[in-house]
């Protein structure tokens, strides 16, 4: 008989472990989660991996996390990579889509599964979803950690990219969504793995794992709205800020007959800052060839990120300055698929029904 799979968990908060406290509500305490998981006997079904449960200290609501939370993350599973099969963080679900979009750029030479998951209501709860969302993971990692040598995030009977993933919905179970990218597998009476979809490992790299540190650049995110005035657009754009992502109207617009704002992103593309623009919608790419309203952009210096989420593109900003690229080439590797976050653009992908 087989062995059973070896998964590390990187447990470093979120409500999927949390227990009411009297007078306190939902708050994470050390030791519960891993009490309720081991004294259940499904996960200790030969078809569950065998697991370690790293506890974080102190836990955290996935609000509170951040660029050095990714590389602690990033790092524990570095010293623990050639020990184990695959890796399991458990993590909010509030900010889950920017861990997983952060690490699957940090994670360079992954060749292992790397899944993240959470839960919308507790373990400890009579009725949840967590139960579910840790026990298909790692029932997924044991059945195919030879298949997936990528960041996944695993919720209500999907698994995605990590970096095609948003946080969708805040209170159901179906959380999150992949809006560009089809899931990686879908979990029904059986798993179904695309295996046409999957990253290929890039063995050339090597076994082992390498980790870019991310997060020391100034790059955020902007939602376009109407009633911009150009002057604050202008205060956001100053320095040190090296690249931003524009979140723009429909399939990558924006006011071009507003001429003070334009010049503002030209002002500021032609100092070096990268802007980077998606859509709004979330399903769709940023095409800024479509309309003048777009190419107004293009003329202002401002790249496309076609159909990333605004999560990935965030990450990929954080993680190309990381590599000490001048802006130039910043700009240029933005519009690459670097990690599957990324579908170029067809000349058949519009939808005009
Ligand atoms: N606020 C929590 C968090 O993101 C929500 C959750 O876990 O779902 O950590």
């Amino acid at each position: 008989m087989s062995e059973r799979k070896r998964v590390y968990i990187a447990y470093t908060g979120g409500t999927i472990g949390m227990r009411k406290v009297p007078g306190h509500g939902y708050r994470p305490v050390p030791g519960y989660l891993q009490g309720l998981m081991d004294a259940h006997p499904q996960f200790h079904s030969r078809e569950v991996p065998e697991y370690f449960v790293n506890q974080y200290e102190p836990l955290l609501d996935s609000a509170n996390m951040g660029p050095e939370d990714w590389l602690r993350i990033a790092e524990d599973i570095q010293t623990h990579y050639q020990d184990y099969d695959g890796f399991l963080v458990l993590h909010g679900t509030d900010t889950m889509a920017f861990t997983a979009s952060a690490l699957s750029f940090m994670l360079e030479g992954l060749q292992k599964p790397v899944f993240l998951t959470g839960s919308q209501i507790p373990l400890c709860e009579t009725r949840n979803d967590a139960h579910k969302n840790l026990l298909t993971s790692l029932m997924m990692i044991e059945r195919f950690s030879e298949q997936i040598a990528e960041v996944g995030l695993l919720f209500n009977d999907r698994l995605f990219r990590g970096n095609r993933a948003t946080k969708l919905k805040a209170s159901s179970f179906a959380a999150f969504e992949s809006p560009n990218l089809p899931p990686l597998c879908r979990v029904g009476l059986d798993f179904h793995l695309d295996r046409n979809l999957l990253r290929k490992p890039k063995t050339e790299m090597g076994p082992g794992l390498t980790i870019r540190k991310i997060g020391a650049a100034t790059v955020g995110t902007f939602r376009l709205f109407p009633g911009l005035q150009a002057r604050f657009l202008e205060s956001l754009l100053e320095p040190p800020l090296q690249g931003l992502v524009l979140e723009c109207y429909g399939a990558g617009n924006a006011p071009s007959a507003q001429e003070d704002l334009m010049q503002v992103l030209r002002k500021a593309t032609d100092r070096g800052v990268v802007v980077v623009a998606i859509a709004q919608p979330l399903f769709g790419s940023a095409d800024l060839h479509l309309y003048a309203t777009g190419r107004a952009l293009l003329e202002a210096g401002v790249v496309s990120g076609f159909d990333m989420t605004a999560e990935a593109a965030l990450a990929k900003l954080f993680y190309l300055f990381a590599r000490g690229l001048k802006a130039d080439e910043v700009k240029r590797q933005v519009q690459l698929d670097l990690c599957g976050e990324l579908s170029p653009p067809q000349p058949s992908q519009n939808e005009w029904d």
